[in-house]
C-alpha cells in the first residue's frame, strides 16, 4: 500500500550540557497509510524523541535534526523537516496529531475542555452544528464521562484523563497520522481495551497512519500492523509484529521478549542485565555489545551493523542476526 510519511537517515541530537545526545541516529521507515507501528524499547531508547521530530514538536533551540521526513498528504509529497511556521500550524493536529505522554503541556490552562474542542475545531474550519454530539462520543469511546469533563478545566483531570481527552480531540479532526506516546500506560484493563477498540476501528474506517509508542509489548503486539524496536536511539529490528515475536532476530528484541511475563510459554521474567548506554559517548561498533550474550570481538569496532534484511520486510540490525534467528526459532517451536 502507499506511504503517508516516509523517513530517511532522521537523526536527531539534543544540545546536552555534556556534549550532543544522539537520540535517534540514522531512522529510516515508511508509514503506510491505515497501518500502525508499533515503537518499543527500553526507557531513555529514543521513542518520543523520534515521534516529536516527525511532528516538527522538538523545539529548535535545543534540538538539531537532519535527515528526510516525507508527508504524501493531500498537496503531494512535502519535506515536513523545512516547514515553515504557517505550514505547521496547518500540519499540526489536522494532518498529523501527537497525544503526548504527558499531556498537560498540550492544554492553555485557561480553557476548559469544552472549550479546547470548540478551539480547536473551529481554528481548522470543522466546527459546526453536531460537533458538540460527535465530540460527546468521541469522549465516550475513550471511556470518559462527556458531561463530566466537558466544563472541567485541565488541570482538574488526571494525566490519563487528559491523555484521553487528546485523543479525542485527535479524532474529532481526523489527521493522516497520529502519533500515540504511552497511551495505555497506567490505565485500567477496560480503559486499555477501550482505547484499543477505538484505535482498531477508526483506523481502517478513516485510512489513518498510526504510530504508537508503548513499552506494553502484549497491548502494543495486539494493535500493530508492525513491531521496531529501539535500543539506543536506533531502530533495531522492523519486521511484521509475527515475524518480531515468532522469528526474532536480534539480540534485544529478544531480551525484550524474554523480559515479560508470558502466559504461552509460562517461562521466568528475565530482566536485561546491565543498562542503557550514555548517549552522550555511545560505545563504538554495536552499541548493544557490552549486554550482548551473543556478542563477539568484531562487534565491539567500526560502525552500528546496519538495519539489514533477514526475510522479506524483516529487518535486523546485528552482525549474527541468522543465527539469533535461527535460535529464537528453535526456542519458540519448545515452548509451543
Ligand atoms: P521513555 O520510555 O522513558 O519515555 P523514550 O524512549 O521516549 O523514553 P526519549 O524521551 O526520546 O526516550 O529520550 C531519549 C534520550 O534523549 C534520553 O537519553 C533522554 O535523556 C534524552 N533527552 C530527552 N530530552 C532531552 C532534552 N531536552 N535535552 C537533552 N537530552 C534529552
Ligand atoms: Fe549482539 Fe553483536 Fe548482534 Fe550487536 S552485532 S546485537 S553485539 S551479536
Ligand atoms: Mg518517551
Amino acid at each position: 500500500s502507499s506511504s503517508v510519511l516516509t523517513v530517511r537517515d532522521l537523526n536527531v541530537t539534543y544540545r546536552g550540557a555534556r556534549g550532543p545526545v544522539h537520540a535517534v541516529s540514522d531512522a529510516s521507515f515508511d508509514l503506510h497509510v491505515d497501518e500502525c507501528i508499533a515503537l518499543i524499547g527500553e526507557s531513555g531508547s529514543g521513542k518520543s524523541t523520534l515521534g516529536q521530530s516527525l511532528a516538527r514538536l522538538l523545539p529548535v533551540k535545543t534540538t538539531a535534526i537532519t535527515g528526510q521526513v516525507t508527508y504524501h498528504g493531500r498537496r503531494g509529497p512535502e519535506n515536513v523537516l523545512t516547514f515553515t511556521a504557517p505550514d505547521l500550524r496547518a500540519f499540526r493536529w489536522r494532518e498529523c496529531a501527537y497525544v503526548t505522554q504527558s499531556a498537560i503541556s498540550a492544554f492553555n490552562p485557561l480553557l476548559r475542555i469544552s472549550e479546547h474542542f470548540e478551539e480547536t475545531a473551529r481554528a481548522h474550519g470543522a466546527f459546526g452544528r453536531g460537533s458538540r454530539t460527535a465530540a460527546f462520543e468521541l469522549l465516550e469511546s475513550v471511556r470518559l464521562e462527556p458531561t463530566r469533563v466537558w466544563n472541567a478545566y485541565p488541570h482538574e483531570l488526571s494525566g490519563g484523563m487528559r491523555q484521553r481527552v487528546l485523543l479525542a480531540l485527535a479524532l474529532l479532526l481526523e489527521p493522516k497520522i497520529l502519533i500515540l506516546d504511552e497511551p495505555t500506560t497506567a490505565l485500567d484493563v477496560l480503559t486499555q481495551r477501550a482505547i484499543i477498540d477505538v484505535l482498531t476501528s477508526v483506523r481502517r474506517r478513516k485510512k489513518l497512519g498510526i504510530i504508537f509508542i508503548s513499552h506494553d509489548l502484549g497491548v502494543a503486539s495486539e494493535l500493530a500492523d508492525r513491531l521496531f524496536t529501539m535500543y539506543a536511539g536506533r531502530i533495531v529490528e522492523t519486521g511484521t509484529t509475527e515475524q518480531v515475536l515468532r522469528r526474532t532476530a536480534h539480540p534485544y528484541t529478544a531480551s525484550l521478549l524474554r523480559a515479560i511475563p508470558s502466559l504461552e510459554t509460562q517461562r521466568d521474567v528475565t530482566s536485561i542485565p546491565g543498562s542503557p548506554p550514555n548517549l552522550v559517548t555511545l560505545p563504538t561498533g554495536c552499541p548493544f555489545h557490552p549486554r550482548c550474550v551473543h556478542a563477539r570481538p568484531q562487534c565491539t569496532r567500526g560502525h552500528a551493523p546496519p538495519l539489514d534484511l533477514v526475510d522479506a520486510g524483516h529487518g535486523s540490525a546485528c552482525h549474527f542476526a541468522g543465527n539469533v534467528q535461527a535460535q529464537t526459532v528453535r526456542e519458540r517451536k519448545q515452548h509451543v
